[in-house]
């Protein structure tokens, strides 16, 4: 079976390309590991996504590579909701995984949503 590399992925990947500035994104955060931007189609007034610099897939990542990016993105997350001022009210982390979750974009990224009263997830 022939798999396509990483590298052949990452240049069809919207977040690779917003990236690499091929496609214009107001990048709301960035680091020397992870960026974030506004989701195209909010499901709530605030509604963010943080995502690794590096194309990288949930499913794939090794353990010990998987355990230091989620930290990092759930520092980053942090860190975004107290800029955007909504540590104190509450928001929601979250990463869709597959067809069942919804997942639409395979380069791992963590939603931060807030910013109104969430709804049970489901
Ligand atoms: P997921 O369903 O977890 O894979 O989330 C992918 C998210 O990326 C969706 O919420 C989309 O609205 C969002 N999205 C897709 N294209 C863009 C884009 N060009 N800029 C910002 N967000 C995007
Ligand atoms: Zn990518």
């Amino acid at each position: 079976m022939i798999t396509k590399s990483s590298d052949e992925k990452s240049q069809k990947c919207i977040f690779c390309m917003i990236r690499k500035e091929e496609i214009h994104s107001q990048i709301l955060y960035k680091d020397s590991d992870v960026f974030a931007i506004y989701d195209i189609n909010p499901r709530a007034p605030i509604h963010i996504l943080v995502i690794p610099l590096k194309h990288v897939v949930f499913s794939n990542l090794k353990e010990k590579i998987l355990l230091d990016i989620l930290g990092k993105l759930s520092l980053s997350a942090r860190k975004i909701a107290e800029k955007f001022d909504i540590k104190s009210e509450g928001y929601r982390l979250v990463i869709n995984q597959g067809n069942n979750a919804g997942q639409t974009v395979e380069h791992l990224h963590m939603h931060l949503i807030g910013g109104k009263k969430l709804a049970p997830e489901g």
